[in-house]
């Protein structure tokens, strides 16, 4: 056993029914496969992979009622009753109006870009997300981060680092002017801040200033159950309320929600946008239609709006499953903090994320940091994370430079339900060993660059510097 500083695990709320086989390659044959990936952890087969950590989308282990839901599916193309219960969960769940299906996260986010954005407009949020700003740059619009200062801060010990900065926000729509700002899009928790989360006392503050402003407040509820347990943890008040009534607190003071069903929700494709105007909601029904499919699936079978409804209602019929979730992520992060693996603070709700400005120093950001350390965690450990810094950012849509984020992360996100603690002991010992080995990891230089989210297939080669350059 190891000894640990940091918070106890709790026993798992469920037991295992169902086992899918996982294959630790020797290292000759990791070190093959990175390379044949290019260096992008994106690009590795599954197969060769025997920790997967890369994302908590759509990774998540079902219970064996969403599973059993799904043999009840009406796979009827138009008003399937799966759809009414998809529809009836989500609406009990997040209490907005009017819920459409899409197949996941970024379909909503480009319906709804679609329809509020226009030429010229500015979208202010808190930190940007890679799909969310996307589809706001493709719709005509100029993402501007509203974030508080602290969340580019790896070391701020802010309880919620993922808060707007008002002033920052009144400054925006200012300097705008309100007519040029179609909604406010605030996630919480901010995932590529190292999933910090909002408090509900901010959330309060940006509702009451976009009400006064007459702007929609928009809410990326990717994860917003995991941002309602760091409310209940936190924020004075809320101890004894459920996560279901926090969470429905939080939507109430937004007029629309896009979904990524691929994470709170426990399922492996999906997603919603929620809306609580009804013209707005007949516009994406009708966008629907053009890009999803009707508006009763938005792309989805009846199998998976049945494991979806049960999912909304299951993940916020206990807390018990979001307690867990945490003591995971937080059992991972004291780990490697009691190793001092340099680490984004304090520890965030899906992941955790390590500093690789810290953890490798040599590297200059041109060199990719994030993105060479996740290439020599896994050759390492065949645990597969993924970069969250220089890469992730992309480039301005109109200069064509690179952002160059302060933040160069790799995040290990935990998938639900599907890992254990000696899984988890593994991939500290594996993280702790590529650290201690840092200055021996060589950059990286893109060999190949997609025009969008060039981090899914980007392809890279090693930085063979001189001796001279080495030596430094
Ligand atoms: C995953 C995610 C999205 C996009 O959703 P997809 O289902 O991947 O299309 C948007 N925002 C956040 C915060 C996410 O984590």
């Amino acid at each position: 056993m190891t000894e640990t500083q940091g918070p106890r695990m709790i026993p798992e709320p469920y037991k295992i029914k169902m086992v899918e086989r996982v294959r630790l390659l020797p290292r000759a044959q990791r070190e093959r496969a990175i390379k044949e990936a290019g260096h992008n952890t994106f690009l590795l087969r599954s197969e060769d992979v025997f920790i997967d950590l890369l994302t908590d989308s759509g990774t998540n282990a079902m219970t064996d009622t969403q599973w059993s839901a799904m043999l009840q599916a009406d796979e009827a193309y138009a008003g399937a009753r799966s759809y009414y219960r998809f529809v009836e969960a989500a609406q009990e769940v997040y209490g907005y109006r009017y819920v459409l299906p899409v197949h996941q996260g970024r379909a909503a986010e480009h319906i709804l870009s679609q329809i509020l954005i226009k030429p010229g407009d500015i979208v202010p949020g808190n930190m940007y997300f890679t799909t969310t700003r996307l589809h706001q740059e493709l719709a005509g619009g100029v993402f501007v981060d509203v974030i508080i200062k602290e969340a580019h801060d790896p070391g701020s010990e802010h309880p919620f680092k993922g808060n707007l900065d008002l002033g920052k926000l009144a400054a925006a729509v200012e300097k705008a002017g309100s007519h040029r700002v179609p909604y406010v899009a605030v996630g919480a928790p901010v995932n590529m801040a190292g999933g910090q989360p909002v408090s509900m006392e901010n959330l309060r503050q940006v509702s009451a200033f976009c009400r006064s402003a007459k702007i929609p407040l928009v809410l990326d509820a990717a994860r917003a159950v995991e941002n309602a347990w760091f409310i209940k943890e936190r924020e004075p008040g809320y101890a004894d309320k459920s996560l279901k009534a926090i969470l429905r607190e939080m939507c109430a003071l937004t007029d629309a929600a896009a979904m990524s069903a691929k994470k709170d929700a426990y399922a492996n494709i999906g997603g919603f946008l929620a809306v609580n105007d009804e013209g707005l909601y007949r516009e994406a029904q009708n966008l629907c239609v053009v890009y999803e499919g009707l508006h009763t699936y938005g792309g989805l079978s009846g199998r998976d709006l049945e494991a979806l409804a049960r999912g909304f209602l299951e993940s916020v019929e206990t807390d018990e499953w979001m307690a867990h979730r945490i003591a995971q992520v937080r059992y991972l992060w004291s780990r490697l903090d009691d190793a001092y693996v340099p680490l984004v603070r304090p520890c965030g709700g899906h992941a955790v994320f390590l500093d690789a400005k810290a953890i490798l120093p040599h590297l200059s950001q041109e060199e990719l940091p994030a993105q060479s350390l996740c290439a020599a965690l896994y050759a390492q450990s065949g645990v597969r994370a993924m970069e969250r810094g220089i890469v992730s950012a992309g480039r301005d849509a109109k200069t064509g430079e690179n952002h160059k984020p302060a933040l160069e992360l790799v995040r290990l996100a935990l998938p639900r339900r599907v890992y254990t603690q000696t899984h988890l002991d593994y991939v500290a010992d594996g993280v702790i060993e590529t650290a201690r080995q840092g200055n021996s990891v060589p950059g990286l230089k893109f060999v190949y660059e997609p025009k969008y989210l060039r981090f899914f297939q980007a392809r890279f080669d090693p930085v063979v510097r001189s001796l001279a350059a080495a030596r430094r």
